[in-house]
């Protein structure tokens, strides 16, 4: 064992319970030798006016965590400084640190800096250790494809159902007999039903610091005030078991529903805690797989939910880093409006999106469904530029970070990244907004109109995007019965929705 002093350094979207650097560390020096340092980077906290939720959820959940690791007997550093590059040379300097250690970033650019930077910035040697935060990084199901090969969502789901052994069966078949139960899960909420909304947790007085330090600051969208979300590994705890005890039964049938009251709908409202490392995804699909084992929930909801968590979200990792830093420019439909100014307030007469931009700037939060097929089908229909669009996410989510967010947005809500994501546009008219949720009740606009003064918006945009794309659409066989859909329009209609949409984004 060496006596060397070594440090530590733990990104705030780390937040693991068993920290693969500290392990490292402390097995290399002993505990006595190594320190961990936390910084929190005002130039990292200002690169976007980020949510003001989700500044507050990083900074509190970062000191809370420096307080566990101190109670466990470590010795912690929390530096506030100019930059992660200040911060950390002034804690080297000052603790004669002779070799950093960390855990590789799950984004391109602080693990570039990482790989790029550190070692001639600090000058002693640095150790970035593979990320533990996805199950790709113990098992990549497709190592050897190339970045231009597509590889569905679907293939990869079933190889990670099958290497982790997450609903499967001894004899190594799906349980429930299926892969996939997603035809059974669109069906809108009825009024009748009121789900539970997610577990909240007062505030201790850490997190009001945090809250009055973000407020004061004056940047961001939103307010800290009414925070209270789970800040520690104990409440991420509490609020993944609360989803498994109240919500994911009805998850599954309910999951792609849009409610003007509920927010979360049956959602597990869980991604803010694993995508800073509160929650692990193994954590959370075993959970709901017990559900299911001892009858509190059925298959339909749990593999639903299986298939978000080691399906979509380890599938979005794994394309980020087999797409980037490529993904970033993508513009595929070559889509260059600016984003409409009131995505920055919400006042639009277009109710679905007025609720949706509205909850995203008070809570950071909107469920998958709004996120793509309201926000990302307007953008798409309306060819607003897709950097522009991810920056817009960035800032207003609790959840957002650039591995999730640009495979997401330019990826599978825009389809910019001409179809390596998702195998076809996310695109639709006000018919499925009005079937999945209770927007069009009082709306403005009238969801059966192409055209006129009260013609839906979303209606005029999609049917000129059928007409601006037929032949690239007519090609892709997934969206072959909507693009039939034009035969049925004569010149002068076609002629009408053109004119009419041009007018619409002119006004944007
Ligand atoms: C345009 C767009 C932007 C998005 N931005 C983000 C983002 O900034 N951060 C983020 O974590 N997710 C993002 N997603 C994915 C997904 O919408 C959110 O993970 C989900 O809505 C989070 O809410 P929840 O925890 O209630 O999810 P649930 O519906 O309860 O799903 C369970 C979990 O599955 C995971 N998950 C499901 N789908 C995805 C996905 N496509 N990508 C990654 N994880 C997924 C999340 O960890 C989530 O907590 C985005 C999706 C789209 C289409
Ligand atoms: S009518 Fe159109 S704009 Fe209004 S809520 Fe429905 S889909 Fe949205």
């Amino acid at each position: 064992m060496s006596d060397t002093p070594v440090t530590v350094w733990i990104p705030g979207d780390q937040l693991l319970r068993a920290h693969p650097a500290i392990e490292a560390a402390e097995s290399r020096s002993g505990r006595r030798n190594i320190r961990i340092v936390l910084v929190e980077s005002d130039a990292r906290i200002a690169q976007l006016p980020y949510q003001r939720k989700k500044i507050v959820l990083i900074l509190s959940a970062m000191r809370h965590y420096a307080a566990a690791l101190r109670e466990r007997g470590y010795l912690v550093d929390e530096v506030r400084a100019p930059s992660f590059a200040e911060g950390l040379q002034h804690h080297v300097a000052q603790h004669r640190s002779q070799r950093l250690v960390t855990m590789a970033a799950a984004e391109y650019e602080t693990r570039r800096f990482q790989h790029e930077t550190l070692h001639a910035l600090l000058g002693i040697p640095v150790d970035v250790l593979p990320n533990t935060q996805f199950l790709v990084g113990q098992y990549d199901p497709f190592p050897a494809i190339e970045p231009s090969q597509r590889v569905i969502m679907e293939r990869f789901y079933r190889a990670m159902r099958r290497r982790f052994a997450v609903l499967i069966e001894p004899d190594g078949s799906p349980t429930g007999g299926e892969w996939n139960f997603d035809r059974q899960n669109r069906r809108p909420l009825p009024r009748t039903v009121a789900p539970p909304p997610p577990i909240t947790f007062e505030p201790d007085a850490i997190t009001r610091q945090v809250m009055t330090d973000v407020d004061a600051r004056g940047s961001g969208v939103g307010t800290a005030t009414g925070f209270a979300l789970a800040v520690t590994h104990a409440q991420a705890e509490a609020a993944l078991n609360d989803f498994i005890t109240n919500r994911l039964a009805a998850f599954g049938p309910y999951e792609d529903a849009m409610s003007a009251t509920h927010d979360v709908v049956f959602h597990s409202m869980l991604s803010p805690y694993v995508n800073i490392g509160l929650l692990e995804p193994l954590q959370m699909v075993r959970a709901a797989e017990e559900a299911y084992r001892t009858g509190a929930a059925p298959i339909q909801s749990v593999e639903g939910f299986v298939r978000q968590v080691i399906g979509w979200r380890e599938y979005i990792y794994w394309q980020y880093w087999r797409l980037m830093p490529a993904l970033r420019d993508a513009n595929a439909w070559n889509a260059m409006r600016p984003l409409p100014r009131f995505f920055w307030n919400g006042e639009t007469d277009m109710r679905c999106l007025r609720h949706v931009i509205k909850r995203a700037i008070a809570t950071g939060y909107t469920h998958h469904i709004e996120r793509l097929m309201v926000v990302c089908n307007f953008c798409l229909l309306a060819g607003i530029r897709p950097s522009e669009v991810n920056d817009w996410f960035l800032a207003h989510y609790i959840d957002a970070y650039d591995w999730v967010m640009q495979p997401n947005v330019i990826g599978m809500g825009l389809n910019a990244d001409g179809g390596l994501t998702a195998t076809k546009p996310y695109i639709a008219s006000a018919a499925y907004i009005n079937r999945m949720s209770d927007y069009c009740d009082g709306c403005r606009y009238n969801p059966k109109q192409r055209v006129g003064p009260d013609a839906c918006p979303f209606n005029t945009l999609y049917w000129n995007f059928l007409i601006q794309h037929e032949t690239t659409l007519r090609a892709n066989p997934r969206l072959g019965p909507a693009v039939l859909g034009l035969a049925r329009l004569d010149a002068t209609e076609r002629a009408a929705i053109m004119r009419e949409a041009a007018g619409l984004v002119e006004g944007l």
